[in-house]
């Protein structure tokens, strides 16, 4: 018998646990053929609803049901650790608990692991119905160009929605970055992916825990996870405006031997400076950036705390 770990990162869920279990259960039959057992983490993200409730009500019925419960919200990133940690499978998935992630495509997936000997199976939607047309604007914006930035190849549109062996899963546990963007991770650690494709579902119940604030800091963080470009950028900046200020002594020099040097120019000198003073505070917020990431690497707190478990 093999065992099949599901993993369920849940932030104030307490309407999805159960739809999602019986969702799940569908698949049921198909991996008792294939002799594979399941076992279901759900990961309680610090909720503030009843969802620890939910989960507790589906293991009194079912023993394969689980729970970690952290000590409060650390984020999906860290849900995702803390499940692969816990799970004991020779395969392990990671859903999202809304449903938007079709636990129908499991058998599929399965197939591509068992019988083709991939590695994982990833996800993607291939479109973004259903969502703000502004976020789908800057979604697109962010992936070309974070490839562009990044030697990782980070897919647009890509789910965490994502069948993995055990090899697999112990290579992801191996980078114990405390800064996870999972979805530059995933790509890093390198082996066989089979991508699989799905239209977007829209969520069932409860809402979306991402404002569009929240993910375009998610998309910086993103950014300095997976590439030291912008550091490079701002040294190519600055040399530009060395060559520039060259340009500009040589004209003014030549200009006051020939013409004199009247004192006017105040007003262009003015917009120099604050031009010049406005590159050098973003370049330095580019380096701080980079910094304060180190910082709270350097600390080596712990990625998330567990308050209890079953
Ligand atoms: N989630 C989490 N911690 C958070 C935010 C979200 O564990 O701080 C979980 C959430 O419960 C859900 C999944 O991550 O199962 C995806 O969240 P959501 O559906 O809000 O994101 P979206 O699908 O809108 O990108
Ligand atoms: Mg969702």
């Amino acid at each position: 018998m093999k065992l099949l770990s599901v993993i369920v990162p849940c932030y104030n869920e307490e309407e999805n646990v159960a739809d999602f279990y019986h969702e799940l259960l569908k698949t049921e039959s198909f991996f008792k053929s294939k002799d594979v057992e399941i076992e279901i983490i759900y990961v309680n993200d610090g909720s503030k609803d009843n969802t620890v409730a939910e989960v507790k009500k589906l293991h009194e019925k079912d023993e394969r049901v689980h729970l970690v419960n952290f000590s409060r919200n650390f984020g999906k990133e860290a849900a995702i650790y803390a499940g692969l940690k816990t799970s004991k499978g020779d395969f392990v998935v990671m859903l999202d608990a809304d449903l938007q992630d079709p636990p129908a495509l499991l058998p599929e997936m399965y197939r591509y692991i068992a019988e083709e000997g991939y590695d994982s199976v990833a996800t993607r939607r291939v479109d973004r119905k259903g969502e703000p047309p502004i976020r789908s604007f800057f979604a697109r914006r962010f992936y070309s160009l974070i490839n562009k930035m990044s030697k990782t190849e980070i897919v647009d549109g890509a789910r965490d929605y994502r069948l993995m062996t055990r090899q697999f899963v112990d290579a992801i546990l191996s980078m114990e970055e405390y800064n996870r963007f999972s979805k530059g991770i995933f790509g890093w650690v390198g082996f066989n992916t089979k991508w699989l494709e799905f239209e977007n579902i829209e969520r069932k119940k409860g809402e979306t825990k991402w404002s569009f604030w929240k993910l375009f800091i998610y998309a910086l963080d993103g950014i300095i996870a997976f590439s030291t470009t912008p550091l490079a950028f701002a040294s190519i900046l600055g040399v530009l405006f060395c060559i520039l200020a060259f340009i500009f002594i040589i004209f003014i020099f030549v200009r006051a031997l020939i013409f004199g040097d009247p004192t006017s120019g105040w007003p262009s000198l003015v917009c120099i400076i604050s031009l010049v003073s406005g590159v050098q505070l973003f370049c330095i917020g580019i380096v701080g950036q980079y910094l304060s990431k180190t910082y709270l690497e350097v600390k080596k707190r712990p990625i998330y705390l567990i308050k209890d478990e079953f």
